[in-house]
């Protein structure tokens, strides 16, 4: 099949199956409850669709990366609820290839159907950037580690069922090298979750922690001691995937939209050529940056190996493209971007009479939220390390 046929089979399936009040919501930027994610992970799963980028033995796609991108593009401009990122991108690839087949048939089919959600437990109060100094302590007892720490920005943990984690195995040696990767179920005695409130006002994020919490020494992902080149792997996927380029296009579509019809010194604000210029501008950034994403995307099909970190350049591109267009689309509201609103429970649909223009719901507490994107995933600081480690080595 080609693209474009491609193309119009996603969306007429997103049209036929995505409640439109569920869209609404997510194109304005409303962080997706546990009820939305589970819904669309299910109806995907139905259709043989929730998990793209897994192997297909494992329930994945033979989709091409092109038809992956497409899929993920329309997926995002119809307001689809986000698949538990956590879940699909990362502990379920590693479970794919380094879990054992026990657990790959434990965890595997409650991912693609949506039962289970996961949370990433890596960070730490003191070990964010510095991942290797982490201190969560994992002692083997028998057929059980017991673990005992603290992990923090554990993105959607109040909601998940599971959590992958890094845990120390050992003090021995280099740091990297006591490191495991170890899986739990957050329903186990002796672990806390507590709300971290983001600067959007929304809870997102969570700190958890661990007492004297039984883990089965069977949760164990590959080897003791191996977790941190497990989790090179993993951190490197994440990468690739905030390109981000869907979102910078939707936000730059509501700008535009927004300028056609506000009004500045009566005539739309569309007409101001500073303005215009401005938002022009960062259309045609946007643009480059989606070519280099598909000049990526062709190379990886074709197999040619990549001289260059471009999960970090991607990252960062993507990253400050969004914070800029939603930094925009803001000003461009003025005033009217006034109302804030990004959790979904408090607003299950927009009321009849929104506060402010309806054009503006969300738009503050997304750019808000858009402040974190240079900090997650490993900031873009340290991603311009890594560039410049691997350009300035030759
Ligand atoms: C919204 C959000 C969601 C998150 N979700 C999760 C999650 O689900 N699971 C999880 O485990 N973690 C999660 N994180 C944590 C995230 O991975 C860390 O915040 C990130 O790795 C940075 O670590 P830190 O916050 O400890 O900052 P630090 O590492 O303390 O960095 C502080 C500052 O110093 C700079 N810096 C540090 N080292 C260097 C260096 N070598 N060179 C130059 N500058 C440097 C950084 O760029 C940053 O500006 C999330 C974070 C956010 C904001």
């Amino acid at each position: 099949m080609n693209d474009e046929h491609f193309r119009a089979e996603v969306r007429s399936f997103i049209a036929a199956e995505l409640p439109a009040e569920m869209g609404a919501r997510n194109r304005l930027g409303f962080h997706p409850h546990r009820p939305d994610v589970q819904f669309w992970t299910a109806k995907l799963h139905e259709r043989g669709w929730s998990a793209p980028g897994w192997p297909e033995q494992a329930g994945g796609t033979d989709w091409s990366l092109n038809q992956r991108h497409i899929f993920e593009e329309e997926s995002f401009f119809a307001g689809c609820p986000a698949v538990n990122p956590q879940a699909f991108k990362l502990v379920g690839p590693i479970i794919c290839a380094l879990g054992t087949e026990a657990q790959k048939r434990r965890f595997l089919p409650a991912i693609l159907k949506g039962e289970h959600l996961w949370a990433q437990g890596f960070s730490e109060p003191n070990s964010g950037s510095d991942l290797a100094s982490l201190q969560t302590r994992a002692v083997r007892d028998g057929e059980n580690y017991v673990v005992n720490g603290q992990k923090i920005w554990t993105s959607e943990a109040h909601y998940c069922d599971w959590i992958f984690m890094l845990v120390r195995t050992s003090t021995e040696g280099k740091p990297q090298a006591g490191i495991s990767f170890l899986l739990a179920d957050l329903q186990t005695p002796g672990i806390t979750i507590r709300p971290i409130i983001g600067i959007e006002g929304a809870h997102a994020l969570n700190e958890v922690f661990f007492e004297d919490v039984v883990v089965p020494a069977e949760n164990l992902i590959g080897e003791e001691n191996k977790g941190w080149t497990y989790a090179k792997q993993l951190l490197g996927a994440e990468r690739t995937h905030t390109a981000e380029v869907p979102r910078c296009k939707a936000l730059l579509s509501r700008c535009r939209q927004v300028a056609g019809v506000l009004e500045m010194g009566g005539q739309p604000l569309i007409e101001d050529a500073h303005f215009a210029r401005r938002l022009a501008r960062l259309e045609i950034e946007v643009l480059a940056h989606e070519a280099t994403l598909w000049r990526i995307v062709a190379e990886e099909e074709a197999g040619i190996g990549l001289d260059f970190p471009m999960p970090s350049l991607l990252k960062v591109k993507g990253s400050e493209l969004v914070q800029r267009a939603g930094a925009l689309l803001v000003e461009a509201l003025g005033d009217d971007a006034l109302p804030q609103y990004c959790e979904a429970e408090y607003f299950p649909a927009p009321p009849d009479n929104p506060p402010g223009d309806a054009m503006a719901w969300g738009a503050v507490a997304d750019a808000l939220y858009h402040r974190s994107m240079t900090i997650y995933g490993g900031t873009n600081e340290v991603q311009r390390n890594i560039i410049a480690a691997q350009l300035l080595r030759g």
